[in-house]
Parts: C-alpha cells; structure tokens; sequence
C-alpha cells in the first residue's frame, strides 16, 4: 500500500567502508568467538579459545580488591601506576637480567593486545614490510593492515617449526621496517633458540629493523626449554621491544594489563599511539598484577610444572584418540594433525567437532595466509590451559569417536 503524499525516502549514502573493512573477519567475528559461540550452543568442551578455566593467585586478586577499597579507582598515569612500573623494571632485571628504567622504558597498556597494535602503528608506514612467522597470532595480521604495511611471512612447519634460514633471509628487504615475533609461540608452542635468535638479530641488524617480540608465554617455556627474552641477544636491547601481559601469567585473561618495555625512545614512540587510543586504564588492576609481579620464584615454577604436566596429558590423549598431536616447548596450546584420521580439511572438522565428539577446537589456518606452506592444512589447535578434569573429559570424548577401536568398530 503506497501514499502518494509521503516523500520519497532521502537515499542515505552508503556508509563509508573503505580499505578497514577487507581487514574485518567474515561475519564481523573472529574465528575464537564464533567457536566459543559454537561451544556454548552445543555444550561442547571449549579447548578452542585460549583463556584459563580457574582463577590465578589469590594475592594478585586480593591485591587488585585491596587497591579499590583503598581508591585506587581514577585515572592511572599515562605511562602506568608507579608500582606496576617498578615491579615490571624489577621483574625484567631479576628473571634475565635486563636494565630496564621504570621512569622511561616501560610503559602499561591495554593487554598485549594495544601493546602491539600500538607498536605496529608506531613503527610502520604505509608500503613498509614487516616479517612475521606463519602460522601467526591473529591480531598481527590486522594491526600491519591498518597500518598499510606489508606482511612477509616465514613459514614455522608442522611438525618441527624450525627456523627455515632461508626463508628468513628471503623475507627481509629494503622495505623491512620491522620483525615481529614471539616466543614461546602460538599456536605451535614453540621455544626459539639462542641461535635461532641470533640469526634473526643479524638480519634485524642489516635491514635496520625494529623487533617486536611478544612474550606473553614468558613463564611457561616448559623444562628442559628455556624463555629467553629476545631483548638479551646481543645487539638487540636498542633495537627491541618486548610486550608481555599479566593475562596468561596470572590466568587473569579479562584484566588486560599488559605493557611494552624496552629503549626510552621506542617507547615513547609507543606510547604517543597508545595516549590517544585508551589514555590509561584498569588502576586497581594494575596493583593486583604489581603484586603477582612479585610473587616467589617458587609460583612462577609451580605454574610451569602445573601447565606442562597438562600439555603432556594433552598430547597423550590426542595420541591415543589417533591424532598426530606434537608436544608444545611452552605456551597453552597443542597442534594435532587429523590427516591419519583421513581428514584433509581441519577448518571443516573443526566445525563438525563440536556436535560429533562434543569437543571444540581452532583450525590452525586460521593463523596462516599459507597453510600449505606451513603443514597447517590439516591441522587444529587444542587448548590446555584448562583444569585437569575438563581435558581428561574432551580426551574421553574423542578417544570414543576417534580412537583405534572407535574407527574399527
Ligand atoms: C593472548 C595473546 C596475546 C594477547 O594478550 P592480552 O594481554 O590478552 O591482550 C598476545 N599475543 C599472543 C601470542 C597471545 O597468545
């Protein structure tokens, strides 16, 4: 039914979407979300999104509850609380024996997660090249996009991950501006070597680069592998910054409290992204990190042990379940490749996992613009930072639909 007196509607113009829009994911969710969805829809086991299952010490939630009743509840300075600051110098100094000046060289952001996009926006121009490792955290992908810069990938391949030398020297130009790495690495778990990183720091070296290297798994390197900050290889203090986050260290994932250490100029160049993103945030939370900061040596050690002794669960059961599951040097996450259970396809069997076996799982190309190139075609990414009876029910679950008897029944 028309009414010949009502305007035409005025045609809005098409909201500007511009070059942004390519870097949002399909749907407007990432691929954690959508399967966490998935989880929470089917009552699956959610070994898919990387976030601890039980909260972390006692003293650093008591810490943070503390510095609210005790008004810790405006604005933070820009560049962190002072105690956070401290503990954070101090923390660098007693674990690697790094100089770190809490007046000019750190600086506390949002997670790792502003840590790096303010990073990468400080240090990358639009056409400048930054090389990465592939598979690669998700977020590195769209901060170097916003940024207008160019990834160069250096494929780490199933099952090994070893540094490939020359694809590391064939991924640097006179466009390099910057290298992007981490360690312990997600998703494959992998440790870098001191050698591994000298080789990097050469190549920094030459091209002039800056480092970026996101340590946020900084205290689960799981025995007989050692973290070793990448900022400790010789030549590199002056060109690196290390991003860590109080997140997988505290099991304080929702806190977001990370921040960026390194030489007083590349942190400043930081921080003037960072100011005008979120200025500052989370004060009473920053106490309650401060405090973990400082807990005894013997924490840190009990919560490697802890995360490597379900790593090893993990892989175990996946075995068992007839996965080619690869033990993790660190971090909270197990690749397991499901091509001996006749699949080619991880994306696709990461989407029936759910409702076949009741467990979910990350497809490791979601990390990769090459999966081929890395092996991860067929491969999925289990979390462990779960509790203990929750990985004992989803190896349960898939040992029962995919173990040997399973399939030859
Ligand atoms: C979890 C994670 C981050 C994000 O850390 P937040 O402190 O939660 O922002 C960054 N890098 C890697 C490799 C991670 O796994």
């Amino acid at each position: 039914m028309s009414d010949s007196t009502t305007p035409a509607p005025q045609t809005s113009p098409a909201p500007r979407t511009g070059r942004r829009s390519a870097i949002r994911p399909a749907g407007g969710q990432t691929i954690f979300s959508r399967m966490t969805a998935l989880a929470a829809e089917t009552g699956a086991l959610n070994l898919g999104q990387g976030f601890p299952d039980a909260d972390g010490p006692e003293a650093v939630l008591a810490a943070a509850r503390q510095a609210i009743a005790d008004g810790a509840n405006q604005y933070p300075p820009a560049r962190g609380e002072r105690t956070l600051l401290e503990a954070i110098a101090a923390h660098q100094h007693h674990w690697y024996g790094l100089e770190v000046s809490p007046d000019t060289d750190v600086l506390v952001t949002v997670g790792a997660t502003e840590a790096l996009a303010s990073a990468i926006l400080a240090f990358v121009e639009p056409g400048d090249e930054v090389v990465v490792f592939e598979p690669t955290y998700d977020s590195y992908a769209a901060d170097i996009a916003r940024a207008g810069g160019v990834r160069r990938t250096v494929p780490l391949r199933f099952p090994d991950f070893a540094l490939d030398e020359d694809a590391l020297a064939a991924a640097f130009s006179e466009r390099t501006a910057l290298v992007l790495l981490n360690t312990p690495h997600n998703p494959t778990g992998k440790v870098f070597t001191a050698a591994e990183c000298a080789t990097i720091a050469e190549h920094a070296a030459r091209h002039d680069a800056v480092v970026i290297s996101d340590e946020v798994y900084e205290h689960l390197a799981f025995a007989p592998h050692e973290h070793m900050p990448f900022a400790s290889t010789p030549g590199m203090p002056e060109r690196t910054l290390t991003i860590s986050s109080g997140g997988k260290t505290f099991s304080t994932t929702g806190w977001k409290i990370g921040w960026v250490t390194g030489p007083a100029d590349l942190v400043a160049a930081v921080a003037s992204v960072k100011q005008f993103l979120t200025f500052a945030s989370g004060t009473p939370l920053q106490h309650g990190i401060a405090a973990g900061l400082c807990l005894p040596d013997a924490f840190f050690a009990e919560q490697r042990a802890e995360m490597a002794a379900r790593s090893a669960l993990l892989v175990d059961g996946l075995t068992r379940a007839g996965f080619d599951a690869v033990a993790p040097q660190g971090g909270y996450f197990v690749l397991a490749d499901v091509a001996p259970l006749g699949v080619d396809d991880a994306a696709e069997f990461a989407l029936r996992l759910p409702t076949e076996a009741g467990v979910v799982a990350i497809p490791a190309s979601v990390f990769c613009d090459d999966p081929d190139a890395s092996g991860m075609t067929s491969v999925l990414r289990f979390a462990f930072c779960k509790q203990r009876s929750v990985i004992d029910a989803a190896i349960e679950r898939l040992v029962d639909t995919y173990g040997r008897s399973a399939r030859t029944t």
